[in-house]
């Protein structure tokens, strides 16, 4: 039972950032303004994410630790149309199942706060205390239990960089959402939360950037597709900057990258890539989001129409600028 938990968890939680993008991910479909991270040594010792989301109920606490507990998905259809960012119930499970984990919580209709502590897998404790709101869950020592997996691991400023780039990603998808995040005591992202895509890139690219962005936008069918670009005239980016999203979710696609670089093919100067912030909305059922458990591939039923939606969505706004 518990060595099929770990290998499970194997799939999921990869290293800390992978943990880290769980935890995230369960705070933005709790409903959170304000999203709190907190490492130390690249996640390897410590991951701590507070959230001021609706909270979890004291009766389920324990349970959500369980395997394929899912507040989010009632039925088999609803596996078809996914709204929120987890829907397996794997994560906090596979986590615990290979960390020491603390969980405070206080439901948004309850008076006190809850807490449990579970190590291997295991509850070893649940006891009621004060807590403002929301959540907080705080991971420790991950891998300790399975030292295969830990030496697998890079450098703690590697492991620290890769969580960071999870902050960001899901903050570039968030911008109603307050994020900070904190590496061994040291601020390293604060994103406003005042629902401006262009905030978020600024507080995190920096501001120049946000000067040079040219934004693009198309609605075809039952395809919604906008964002930003910097032409790599201006860019400095001397690799590829694609940041893809679709419905908030960001991902690696090989289509819509070689997408990207047949709109900027002509514009291409040596040594110089475009920046793209590419946003995709699409109703869920003409997506898989299931090719992976990280759920950082979509397979798109109609390839053919997104690419070239994408790409006239790009070109258009690539076009109009050079006039
Ligand atoms: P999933 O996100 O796929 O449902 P998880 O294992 O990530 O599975 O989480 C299990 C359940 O725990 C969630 O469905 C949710 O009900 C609850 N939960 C986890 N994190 C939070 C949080 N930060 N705030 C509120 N509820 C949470
Ligand atoms: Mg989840």
């Amino acid at each position: 039972e518990n060595i099929t938990h770990i290998l499970a968890a194997g799939e999921v939680i990869e290293r800390p950032a992978s943990c880290l993008k769980e935890l995230l991910e369960n705070s933005i479909d709790a409903g959170a303004t304000l999203i709190d991270v907190k490492i130390e040594k690249g996640g390897m010792k410590k991951i701590e994410v507070y959230d001021n989301g609706k909270g979890i109920h004291p009766d389920d606490i324990e349970y959500v630790f369980e395997r394929h507990t899912t507040s989010k998905i009632k039925s088999f259809e609803d596996i078809f149309n996914i709204k929120t960012m987890g829907f397996r119930g794997e994560a906090l499970c596979a986590i615990s199942s290979v960390a020491k984990v603390i969980l405070i919580s206080k439901h948004l209709e309850e008076e006190q706060g809850c807490m449990v502590k579970v190590e291997g897998g295991k509850v070893l404790s649940k006891s009621f205390c004060p807590f403002k709101e929301g959540t907080r869950i705080v991971v420790e020592d991950i891998f300790y239990n399975t030292p295969a997996r830990l030496k697998f691991l890079k450098s703690p400023s590697t492991e620290q960089k890769y969580c960071l780039e999870v902050v960001e990603k899901i903050a570039i998808a968030w911008p109603k959402i307050s994020f900070r995040a904190e590496a061994d005591g040291k601020r390293q992202i604060f994103t406003p939360g005042d629902n401006k895509i262009e905030s978020v890139i600024g507080s995190i690219f920096g501001i120049e950037i946000v000067k040079n962005l040219v934004e693009f936008s198309l609605e075809k069918e039952y395809l919604k597709v906008w964002g930003y670009f910097v032409n790599p005239t201006l860019s400095r980016a001397t690799r590829s900057g694609y940041h893809f999203y679709v419905n908030r979710r960001y991902i690696k696609s090989k289509l819509l990258s070689s997408c990207v670089d047949e709109v900027f093919k002509n514009s291409v100067i040596t040594g110089r890539f475009p920046i793209v912030f590419l946003f995709v909305q699409i109703p869920p059922y003409e997506i898989d989001v299931n090719v992976h458990p990280s759920k950082l591939e979509v397979k798109f039923r109609d390839e053919r129409f997104v690419y070239n939606t994408i790409y006239n969505a790009i070109a258009g706004s690539l076009k109009s600028e050079k006039l």
